[in-house]
């Protein structure tokens, strides 16, 4: 650690749940509407309206706190978070604090400095989002849209685990891969439905207490997470050398200028009040209904690596690119009992399938079956497979079986002795330079002539056959 400074980090993590609906009422919890339109008595905080919790959102709590090892209690307590704010009406915020859904909970990841490394998750607990305050609608004013108001969240807190920036970097990634995983949120940190704040305070290596930390806010995006702890990582390090001291507060990241500044005071509510909310009653979970959420969760992503790698005889940074999403994987194992070879379907799905995904953003069109038989065609050596990969984009373009599409395209192999001795003598005719230096032992050449014949049969020939017509008529 740089001057003798160990970095200290704790995130937390807000999650909205995929519902339909809101947490406490029946608004739609959509992202995009028109600014308050889906409100009600229950999220305006109207006198006499009365919240009740959505089922769905508590499943998918539980999933999430079962997804990371927690402890799920049988009753939890809802509570309230007082505070002021123009977007919240109610004038607070229902939270869990004192008994939360999900205690002492572990995620595994990957730190880019200490290999596997495991973050401790200390709790995981359900609450309602407030609503937003706009401040670039309306010149010097402030429009509010409550649409988010009462939207249901998990907010997840872990131990002070990390120990760099790219460590609370690796542990989000990997969050987010198993709550994408198991379909508890679509995680776009672009629509708000991750969010995360993150601590840090800094100490001298050797040093056991922990040092005074800050939270940094607003930050929207894994990279700026990164960056914003980094900045704040070391402007403590240089108050602390300069013999000054961290004060505990709560800071804004601005991505513009790559700095954080302090919350308004005005902004900072150190004392919620929370207290029960005596509208609701506690949370009691059975143990079916929490034993049903385990079975409804899927093979998590670090199951899955280990077992592909094992399964397929996969390397493990192989196993990670295939399974780090579910679709994609799901699709690999797809190719893969389709009859593809694992290897060479690991390759394809890797390497022209993910390509073709990033670029047109619209799934993965080329069907498992279809890519099984492509690579089947390789394989017997009907195609080759520089002529596979145009024989795939035609398929993910327009559909279509693959030797159908290869024999439209033109590039079935040519396997004919005939064919191929002639292009094998067109080829020598035309490189006698060449055919007299292989005879004077530069055997290498055997690429050259073996280039020329796959160019001069525009890629047609099966390389293969072309190779033995070529030793039968080269002078050795
Ligand atoms: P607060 O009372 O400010 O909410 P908590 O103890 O609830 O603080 O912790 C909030 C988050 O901050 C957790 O993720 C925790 O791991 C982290 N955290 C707590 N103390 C420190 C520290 N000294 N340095 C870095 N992170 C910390
Ligand atoms: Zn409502
Ligand atoms: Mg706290």
């Amino acid at each position: 650690m740089a001057g003798g400074w160990e970095t200290v980090i704790g995130l937390e993590t807000h999650v909205q749940l995929r519902t339909a609906s809101k947490m406490f009422c029946g608004c739609s919890a959509a992202f995009g509407d028109p600014p308050n339109t889906n409100v009600c008595p229950v999220c305006l905080g109207l006198p006499g309206a009365l919240p009740t919790p959505n089922e769905q959102a508590l499943k998918l709590a539980v999933r999430a706190a079962l997804a990371l090892g927690c402890t799920v209690h049988p009753r939890s307590i809802f509570a309230r978070k007082n505070y002021f704010y123009p977007d919240l009406p109610k004038g607070y915020q229902i939270s869990q604090f004192e008994q939360p859904l999900a205690t002492e909970g572990s995620l595994s990841y990957l730190s880019p400095e200490r290999g596997l490394a495991t973050a401790t998750i200390q709790r995981l607990h359900v609450e309602e989002d407030a609503g937003k305050s706009l401040h670039d609608r309306f010149p010097k004013q402030t429009a509010i849209d409550l649409n988010r108001c009462g939207v249901p969240l998990i907010e997840i807190v872990t131990g002070p685990d990390f120990r760099s920036p790219q460590e609370a970097r690796a542990y989000l990634l990997t969050l987010k891969q198993v709550l994408e995983y198991a379909g508890i949120s679509d995680c776009d940190m672009e629509k708000g439905s991750l969010r995360v704040d993150a601590n840090v305070s800094v100490r001298r290596a050797g040093d056991t207490a922990l040092g005074t930390k800050t939270e940094v806010k607003n930050i929207n995006s894994f990279a700026y997470v990164e960056k914003a702890l980094t900045v704040e990582r070391d402007r403590q390090i240089a108050l602390l050398e300069g013999g000054g001291a961290v004060q505990q507060q709560t800071l804004l990241y601005d991505s513009k200028t790559n700095g954080v500044r302090p919350q308004r005071s005005k902004e900072e509510s150190h004392d919620y009040r929370y207290f029960p909310d005596p509208d609701l009653p506690p949370l009691v979970l059975t143990e079916e209904f929490v034993a049903e959420q385990q079975t409804l969760l899927p093979e998590l992503p670090a199951k899955k690596r280990e077992r592909f790698a094992a399964q397929y005889a996969l390397g493990v940074t192989d196993a990670a690119v295939l399974t780090a999403d579910r679709a994609v994987a799901e699709y690999y194992e797809a190719v893969v009992h389709a009859g593809a070879d694992a290897k060479a379907a690991a390759n394809w799905v890797m390497t022209e399938v993910l390509a073709d995904a990033k670029d047109h953003g619209d799934g993965l069109r080329v069907p498992p079956g279809a890519l099984a038989n492509l690579i089947g065609l390789v394989r017997g050596g009907t195609v080759s497979h520089q002529a596979a990969k145009r024989v795939f984009a035609e398929v993910a373009e327009h559909g279509g079986e693959p030797r159908n599409v290869a024999e439209a395209l033109g590039v079935i192999q040519v396997a004919d002795a005939g064919v191929l001795a002639a292009w094998v003598g067109e080829v020598l005719g035309a490189h006698p330079a060449e055919v007299a230096r292989y005879k004077n032992g530069e055997k290498k050449l055997m690429q050259f002539f073996l280039g020329q014949v796959m160019k001069t049969s525009r890629g047609k020939a099966d390389p293969k056959l072309a190779q033995r017509v070529l030793e039968e008529k080269l002078p050795s």
